[in-house]
């Protein structure tokens, strides 16, 4: 039997023959152990097929709740499908946080934890590096355990689904604190030229967005936590860009988290939009490379200098920073890193031409993709352990149950 399933954003019909949802890790243990191939799907947000497979596919929707908080070791585990909205609200309550979220709560963690998924924030690393331990079934069946203190586990954590499926995931946590946003409007790329570490140190996460209509960035989104003391200020111009007195209501339609410095839980503020209401514009495509911090102004000014070419198919370009981490496949492994990313217009006949442009003007700054997203060279090269993936690959899942189309094209 067939299913007719797609992805969030209706761009991908998976091949899969089946979508199984074990209700038990026996069950998925049997499940993965008798597939000729298998893939584990999260809330399937990725842009393209990288959870696919021809054989099954595997949704954590059934499997029992868990949710843990050691309060010594400061962790959580939490059960892989789970969303970061859920894990958020129940955190919170509970008097704990983590230290960053992506634009969208809506996302699954072992799935978010396996691209690399990022916030912004220039002591925050990725949200894989708050994971300090992953319990996956691999090809086998068997049910393995692996620690930050494990070899290979900083190969496993990013992992584009391709060692196992993870049933749980740990999280480094901490107290929870609150979060005020700031939005400034218009600021010049060429202030951005001067001031590119002032402007990002200033506050605890600083996004500036574009269009590309001109060497502009439209709108500065900076989130302070209550207990920092950065140098963003509340409700003054600032590098000459002027401060919202209303709140940006939507992006692309899509209801925002609360602005205006009014203060809120980390859950519900560091992600721009609310987890009740469909994120972004829900009809797109998106694209993210991510350059070395010390590169990343070139790398906008080659941006500007297509950006009559980007603009029309473009819904919005966001810039964010990241710390460095020494995840293999991490967007971030080895450079502080930033991140830009583009929300297309939902046609790819349209876009496929911009994304391998921007590909081109990129190569110079050792441009890495989102491994979540759409792009269309290899990036193998660009990432120094990636033959150390391959083994560990190979060592994992020696018949290739978890290979697919995406990591034949990508990766091998
Ligand atoms: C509107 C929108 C906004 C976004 N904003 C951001 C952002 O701010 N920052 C950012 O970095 N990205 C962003 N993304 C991209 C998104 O975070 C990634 O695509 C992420 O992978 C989505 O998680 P998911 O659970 O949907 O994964 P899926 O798309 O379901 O799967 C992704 C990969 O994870 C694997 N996987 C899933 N579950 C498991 C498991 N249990 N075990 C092993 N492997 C597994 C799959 O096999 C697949 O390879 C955005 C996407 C959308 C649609």
């Amino acid at each position: 039997m067939s299913v007719e399933l797609t992805n969030w954003a209706q761009s991908i019909t998976f091949r899969a023959k089946e979508l199984l949802r074990p209700a038990s890790v026996d069950d998925l243990r049997s499940v993965v152990a008798k597939a000729e191939k298998v893939r584990a799907l999260g809330s399937a947000h990725s842009f393209g097929d990288i959870a696919d497979t021809p054989d099954a596919l595997v949704s954590l929707s059934e499997l029992p709740d868990t949710f843990e908080i050691d309060s010594v070791a400061k962790t959580v585990t939490v059960g892989a499908g789970m969303r970061y909205a859920e894990v958020g609200r129940r955190l919170h309550e509970q008097g704990y946080a983590l230290a960053n979220l992506a634009s969208l709560p809506h996302i699954s963690v072992a799935g978010s934890v396996a691209t690399g998924t990022h916030g912004s924030g220039d002591t925050n690393g990725t949200l894989s590096t708050a994971v300090s331990a992953i319990e996956m079934v691999t090809a086998d069946g068997d049910l393995v355990e692996l620690t930050r203190q494990d070899e290979g586990f900083d190969g496993a954590v990013v992992a584009l689904g391709a060692l196992g499926v993870v049933t749980t995931v740990t999280l480094d946590i901490l107290p929870t604190y609150d979060v005020r946003q700031y939005l400034y409007f218009g600021l010049p790329l060429e202030v951005v030229d001067q001031h590119f570490n002032d402007l990002f140190s200033a506050a605890y996460s600083v996004s500036l967005l574009t269009l590309w209509h001109g060497p502009t960035f439209e709108l500065v989104w900076i989130k302070r936590r209550d207990d920092e003391t950065g140098t963003a200020p509340a409700g003054e111009s600032w590098f000459s860009a002027h401060p919202a007195d209303q709140p940006v209501q939507s992006l692309g339609g899509a209801p925002c988290t609360e602005q205006l410095g009014i203060p809120g839980p980390w859950h519900e503020r560091l992600p721009h939009f609310r987890p009740e209401f469909t994120p972004s514009t829900g009809v797109e495509l998106q694209t993210e490379f991510f350059v070395p911090r010390r590169d990343a102004v070139q790398a906008l000014h080659a941006l500007d200098e297509v950006r009559d070419r980007v603009a029309p198919v473009l819904q919005a370009c966001e810039i964010r920073t990241m710390a460095a981490d020494d995840l293999w496949l991490s967007p971030a492994y080895g450079r502080e890193t930033v991140g830009i990313s583009f929300t297309w217009v939902k046609n790819p006949a349209a876009v496929l031409p911009v994304i391998e442009l921007l590909e081109e003007r990129l190569t110079p700054y050792d441009a890495r993709p989102h491994w979540g997203k759409l792009f269309t060279a290899k990036p193998a090269d660009r990432y120094p352990r990636m033959d150390d993936f391959r083994a560990l690959m190979r060592h994992c899942d020696p018949s290739g149950k978890f290979t697919n189309d995406y990591i034949e094209r990508f990766v091998l």
